[in-house]
C-alpha cells in the first residue's frame, strides 16, 4: 500500500508549510491527485486518518481533487481529455502525444486556523 508512503511525504510537506506559515493548526489539506497517478483516493484518506494525529494536520480534514488525464499533441499542440483509452490527438489524429495532466500528486493548498479566521479566502 504505497498510499501510506505518499501520505507520509504529503504530511511532511504540510508540516513544513504550516511551520513556515506561522505554526497554525492545519484544518484542511487540499490535494490534487491525478486520475492516472496510480493513487487510490480511499486508501489515501485512510492513511490520512491513521497518520495525521501527531502532525500539524491532526484533527484536520483531507480534501482530494481528482485531476483528469490530459494529453497534448506533439503535432499540433491540441490538448484534450481522452474519454477512452485511444491515446491519439482528436484534432489531427497523431499518436505523438504527451501526457500533460492526470499523473500529479501534490498538495494544492492547506488552510490553517490563522487563515481560516480571516475572510475565508482559500489561497
Ligand atoms: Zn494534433
Amino acid at each position: 500500500m504505497h498510499e501510506t508512503a505518499l501520505m507520509t511525504n504529503l504530511l511532511a510537506i504540510v508540516e513544513r508549510a504550516a511551520r513556515d506559515g506561522g505554526g497554525g493548526r492545519v484544518r484542511l489539506v487540499h490535494a490534487r491527485i491525478g486520475e492516472f497517478a496510480g493513487v487510490n483516493v480511499e486508501a489515501l484518506r485512510f492513511a490520512f486518518e491513521v497518520l495525521s494525529p501527531g502532525t500539524a494536520a491532526r484533527g484536520g480534514r483531507l480534501e482530494c481533487e481528482v485531476v483528469p488525464l490530459r494529453v497534448r499533441c506533439r503535432g499540433c499542440g491540441a490538448e484534450a481529455s481522452p474519454g477512452d483509452f485511444v491515446l491519439a490527438c482528436g484534432r489531427c489524429g497523431s499518436t505523438e502525444i504527451d501526457i500533460v495532466g492526470g499523473r500529479e500528486m501534490e498538495v494544492d493548498y492547506i488552510l490553517t486556523d490563522d487563515e481560516a479566521a480571516g475572510d475565508g479566502a482559500e489561497r
